[in-house]
């Protein structure tokens, strides 16, 4: 009897461990549900106390106060990143839940998790690092906010506490979130970066698509590694796993029948910003209208087979991401933004649902709706090339004056080599004054970002502070360097404002003091003289009017200010020796 009692309580308790360990979306009924937060950090807290092979780690704190948490797998329980390089193994970082209203990554990394740590399969050569939910703020604010989407029943929001989206945020890094995930990416240096998401959009047969580094816009060792091995590979292993993948779906009117045009994420993106950190980069997007489980385990066997291939590919994998950094090191011109090629384009089998238009029950007027009565497979066409419209020549340095600080802030939480000038110093560089930019009415992400940017390269004798912050464009981080600093890259620090202060002119003049003054200085400047003279005319306008007139030699005159319009980071273009701290 007593023996009994205690076999039965044993087993009680066996049973509790068990339960304890299953995930909320297991233990839900109709899987339908998603962790939250709390259930999220106290699931993977208990996993560690069990298992000396994870452990979590808290970074920073995020907009609403709370630390962002990374739970690292790691076989040999060494969970120093130094000691990790130092023996040649790779890390494979894996982010949930950046929009917590696409959840799949969440839920699949607790059960992932387990199951590693369970099967004794944690991989010899990679460590593992997951962000176990990013945009907390956003989980917190849990709800029904996706109209198009089949479950979960309540998730949460895709704007964090500040209401930014934090896939916007990887250059501009306004949200403290974006701070403690960059300094994970920073620390850990991963080799592969995973990051999972649910898509919107046309309907189709697939329940996962994929999105990998647009193959024109990363390092060429890299992409050809991934175009030619690692991609293909990622497909053949889930078609085998029963979840075929396409392409993300990008089409016109949201019917992919006419051809899909691969996604460029700019650096704005996270996979846009690993890119520029020569890191090989995949974005899961699972479909909005399949079931929620189908979707979490699409997403689970997704990261089983990148973990199995970067497990067996984990010294070439190094020696790549060793050959990227050096070629881009030496890289000289670069791609600071890029349009798809609508001439070379590729073909690509796709299971589709015929697409259709019926009048609309709300408005009476044409509708698209798809058919899933009738599925097809035929070949479409498949934009996947891009071209750079705009390039910049790297200089030799750049030097970024200290004033500026949020820039060098950055720069040093992405460990961009840089040093300050030892003493005040004059130097010949290349300036830029902005010409000319499109700056929208409307907020966008918090800022007003310019494009079409257009630049006058103006040699120049400046005067630079000790303090004063040099950044030589010869090292791994070169795109990163380039592409923020470059005043028309299409997420650079000047497009996303952090500049914006030069849009303003400081000083003035009362037309009555100034009108005898520039009276003189076109009696002693003939040259400016002639200068005003052709501007009148070519310039009607500026030919009636007495305030234009005076406006322009104003200008052209020694009093106005040369900073007006000039973008403050300077471009070193001769290798002078510079005395550096
Ligand atoms: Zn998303």
């Amino acid at each position: 009897m007593k023996k009994l009692l205690f076999g039965l309580a044993a087993c009680l308790a066996y049973a509790s461990v068990v339960k304890a360990q299953l995930t909320p979306f297991e233990l839900s009924k109709d899987k339908n549900y998603t962790a939250t937060y709390s259930q999220v950090i106290s699931y993977y807290t208990a996993l560690a106390k069990t298992n000396p092979q994870l452990k979590l780690i808290n970074y920073g704190t995020t907009d609403i106060g709370k630390p962002l948490t990374l739970v690292v797998l790691s076989r040999d329980k060494i969970f120093d990143p130094a000691l990790i390089k130092k023996q040649n193994k790779r890390v494979l970082l894996i982010n949930n839940g950046i929009h917590p209203g696409e959840p799949e990554g969440i839920d699949a990394s607790m059960m992932f998790a387990r199951y590693l740590l369970k099967k004794n399969a944690l991989p010899k050569n990679v460590v593992i690092c997951l962000v176990a939910l990013y945009n907390i703020d956003g989980s917190l604010n849990r709800g029904v906010s996706r109209i198009n989407q089949n479950g979960p029943v309540s998730y949460g929001f895709r704007g964090n506490s500040r209401n930014l989206d934090l896939n916007r945020d990887f250059i501009k890094a306004d949200s403290r979130n974006t701070l403690a995930l960059e300094q994970i990416i920073n620390t850990w240096k991963p080799e592969v970066f995973l990051d999972n998401h649910t898509s919107d959009g046309a309907d189709y047969q697939y329940v996962m698509t994929l999105i990998e580094t647009q193959k024109d816009k990363q390092t060429p060792v890299l992409a050809k590694y991934t175009s030619e091995t690692l991609s293909p590979e990622l497909y053949r292993r889930m078609k085998k796993s029963g979840f075929e993948m396409t392409p993300y779906v990008e089409a016109e009117e949201n019917i992919p029948d006419s051809g899909i045009v691969s996604f460029l994420e700019t650096p704005r993106f996270a996979t846009g910003y690993t890119s520029q950190h020569n890191i090989i980069s995949y974005i899961t997007e699972t479909h909005m209208l399949k079931a929620f489980d189908k979707r979490v385990y699409a997403t689970y066997d997704f990261m089983q087979a990148l973990v199995d291939i970067v497990q067996r590919d984990a010294k070439q994998i190094g020696e790549l991401k060793a050959r990227a950094d050096a070629q881009v090191s030496r890289q000289k011109t670069f791609a600071l933004s890029w349009e798809p090629d609508t001439i070379h384009y590729d073909h690509l089998s796709f299971n589709g649902f015929t697409a259709g238009y019926k009048p609309s029950e709300v408005s009476g007027l044409p509708r698209l709706y798809y058919d899933r009565s009738k599925p097809f497979t035929k070949t479409i066409k498949y934009y996947d090339n891009y071209l750079p419209t705009v390039t910049a020549d790297k200089p030799v340095a750049y030097i970024i004056p200290q004033a500026w600080g949020k820039v060098i802030d950055l720069y040093k939480l992405n460990k961009v080599a840089m040093r300050p000038l030892a003493h005040d110093t004059t130097l010949d560089v290349q300036m830029y004054y902005i010409v000319d930019s499109k700056t929208p009415k409307r907020p966008y992400e918090g800022h007003y970002p310019h494009s079409d940017v257009k630049l006058n390269p103006t040699d120049m004798k400046i005067k630079f502070y000790a303090g004063d912050y040099v950044v030589y464009v010869n090292q791994p981080l070169n795109r990163f360097i380039v592409e923020t600093l470059e005043p028309q890259g299409v997420d650079s620090y000047f497009a996303w404002n952090f500049f914006d202060s030069i849009f303003d002119e400081k000083e003035y003049y009362s037309p009555y003091v100034f009108e005898d003054v520039a009276a003189d200085l076109l009696k002693k400047q003939p040259e400016l003289r002639r200068k005003l003279e052709e501007a009148k005319a070519k310039d009607a306008t500026l030919a009636k009017s007495a305030s234009a007139q005076l406006n322009f030699v104003y200008r052209n005159s020694p009093y106005f200010e040369k900073t007006y319009l000039r973008y403050p980071v300077a471009r070193l273009l001769t290798d002078a020796k510079l005395d550096l701290k």
